[in-house]
């Protein structure tokens, strides 16, 4: 075989007329009658190949089609001056063929391996062509740096990387759990986690103070666009620490892993409380690239005069000032008012010109100071608190994308904390866990009778408007963990049937302790500016949960149902 002596990437000009020997796939051929160019590919480049009439070489370059993997030796040259191609690394050499191999040919590919086009549907059930792609391969090897650069971080604190299991119970971090049936124990089950949180607490509870783990999480849950079943945590777990402290960790090494694999300085990681975000831009994940926060005018001016818009005495009046811009029209502004009328709010907009207001309401707000300035819009809301908030929340986003405010390439982190610890689950009527059942109340907010008034101490992490991750103190004594049990109602019984022997554990001396996870998936889009999930997996799922290369989730055979004493409905 013909086997290279050089990776594309290391041909430059010290070896410029030597011979060489590289190996590669095919990635375009130029037959020009008299010369055949072929353009060779590796992991490292692509470089040009010129194969001339009359050679050995020659004869089976004309056999050569793309994705054909090849050997290639040859003298190494510069190109001709008016035929240097400043696309290509090595652009200005060139290999002058002396032999050549072909050592796997190929089908026509169903896709372009050098154009990024083509139904994705395609491209995922040959996905193995589709990651020949430039973009992808530096996706993955951007992501691999990534983990690599977090390790380091974390064996640099002492940390310690332990792996969970995989085959487990089922957990509550509220979604549903995948099941995967005993064979040996036929009616049982186990699930796979949804995050290893159970283990890492367990881990504090032995004594390892510092753990880490790049984990995989499983999660049965309705797939939305950016969401895959199975997914990529940096999980993190301390002893003897608060909030403050695994929030110098966390914050520290997304400074840490933007500076060293992009070269980029976030700068201080700001916080806000849940509360202050919901008011201000109606999302638990704001974007801080741009402004346009909410304001609230209620007690700002008097609103009598503000006509259908006059809040009653429960509602709310909200306002959102617009930067000035040529591209939000009148009939863009009355569809967000009718957007509002069909979420039960109430919505008008004026531009603010030569000192008046004019459109909309203009006329409404004759005389009144909102402190706008030449060229602005604004838009005032009023409604029900909540659904106001995040009303106006999702029209802030609407609006930033239209005018185009949101630059790029700018990374805003901020921490935000003081978490709800119960919401309201509508469909099963009761209190849930906002975060999970593990996470410790604030002991003064318990007493409340207002499940929904009291605070966590829970605290996410969120970049451009992306929820990065989340974690909290922990509860560390067992009657606080069974009260929170009880106020989500789950039994004692139930407690004990599926949390008992983690019960049992916090009797044997608990140490405080705290953790956080970050979605790898998530963190690896944002920063290499991914348009979706699947462009930094490997072998990603669609939305639907399908892998179409493997054709999976598939059926399995009568045997294998029996074996696990498993009959599907409908079968007899
Ligand atoms: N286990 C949590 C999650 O996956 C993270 C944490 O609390 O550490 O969201």
């Amino acid at each position: 075989m013909l086997k290279r002596t050089h990776r594309i990437n290391e041909l430059n000009d010290s070896l410029k007329g030597k011979e060489v020997i590289i190996n590669g796939w095919v990635d375009r051929v130029r037959d020009l009658g008299g010369i055949i160019f072929v353009w060779v590919r590796d992991r490292y480049g692509i470089i040009q190949v010129l194969f001339e009439p009359g050679s050995h070489a020659y004869e089976i370059a004309k056999k050569l089609s793309v994705e054909y993997v090849i050997g290639v030796k040859g003298t190494l040259r510069e190109r001709p001056k008016d035929a240097k191609n400043l696309d290509l690394a090595s652009g200005d050499l060139e290999i002058l063929a002396i032999d050549l191999e072909i050592l796997a040919e190929s089908k026509t590919p169903p896709i372009y391996i050098n154009r990024e086009e083509g139904s994705e549907d395609i491209r995922l059930k040959y996905r193995y062509l589709d990651l020949r792609r430039k973009s992808l391969q530096s996706n993955l090897i951007f992501r691999h740096k990534l983990m690599q650069k977090t390790r380091e971080y974390f064996n640099s604190l002492d940390f310690v990387e332990i792996e969970t299991p995989y085959l487990m119970k089922s957990t509550p971090e509220g979604a549903r759990n995948f099941i995967v049936p005993s064979r040996i124990k036929k009616g049982t089950f186990y699930a796979l986690p949804q995050s290893p949180q159970i283990f890492k607490q367990l881990l504090m509870i032995a004594g390892f103070d510092r753990y880490y783990q790049i984990a995989r999480c499983f999660r049965d849950e309705d797939l939305r666009a950016d969401r895959q079943p199975e997914f990529t945590q940096i999980d993190v777990e301390m002893s003897f620490v608060d909030q403050e402290d695994v929030q110098k960790v966390i914050g520290d090494l997304v400074k840490y892993l933007f500076k060293e694999t992009l070269n980029i300085d976030i700068g201080d990681v700001s916080s806000m409380k849940y509360s202050d975000a919901m008011e201000l831009y109606g999302s638990d994940k704001p974007d801080l690239r741009f402004g346009m926060e909410m304001r609230n005018l209620k007690d700002k001016i008097s609103t009598d005069n503000l006509g259908f818009l006059k809040p009653s005495e429960k509602e709310e009046v909200k306002m959102m000032i617009v930067p000035p811009n040529e591209v939000l029209s009148r009939k863009d502004l009355d569809g967000y008012a009718e957007n509002a009328k069909s979420s039960n709010l109430k919505l008008g907009w004026a531009k603010f010109v030569d000192g008046k207001f004019t459109g909309g309401i203009g006329k409404l707000l004759a005389g009144v100071d909102l402190g706008v300035k030449s060229g602005e819009t604004v838009l005032i809301c009023t409604g029900e608190r909540n659904n106001l908030n995040s009303f106006l929340g999702r029209v802030r986003i609407d609006i930033a994308n239209k005018i185009k405010i949101i630059p790029d390439k700018t990374f805003k982190v901020l921490w935000i904390n003081e978490f709800p610890m119960f919401e309201w689950n509508e469909e099963e009527q009761r209190f849930q866990a906002q975060h999970h059942p593990f996470t410790m109340p604030y002991l003064e907010d318990l007493e409340n009778e207002d499940l929904s008034k009291i605070r966590a101490h829970s605290y996410d992490l969120v970049i451009n408007g992306w929820e990065m991750g989340s974690g909290s103190v922990r509860i560390h004594t067992r009657p606080l963990q069974e009260k929170i049990f009880k106020l989500i109602g789950i039994s004692e019984e139930e407690a004990k049937r599926r949390f008992g022997f983690f019960l049992e554990a916090f009797e044997y001396g608990a140490p405080p302790h705290a953790g956080f996870a970050i979605g790898v998936d998530r963190l690896v889009s944002i920063m290499v500016g991914a348009s979706s999930l699947r462009e930094v997996i490997a072998f990603p799922k669609t939305t639907s949960g399908t892998d179409l290369m493997m054709d999976t989730p598939s059926e399995v055979t009568e045997e294998q149902l029996k074996e696990l004493g498993i009959r599907l409905e409908g079968n007899s």
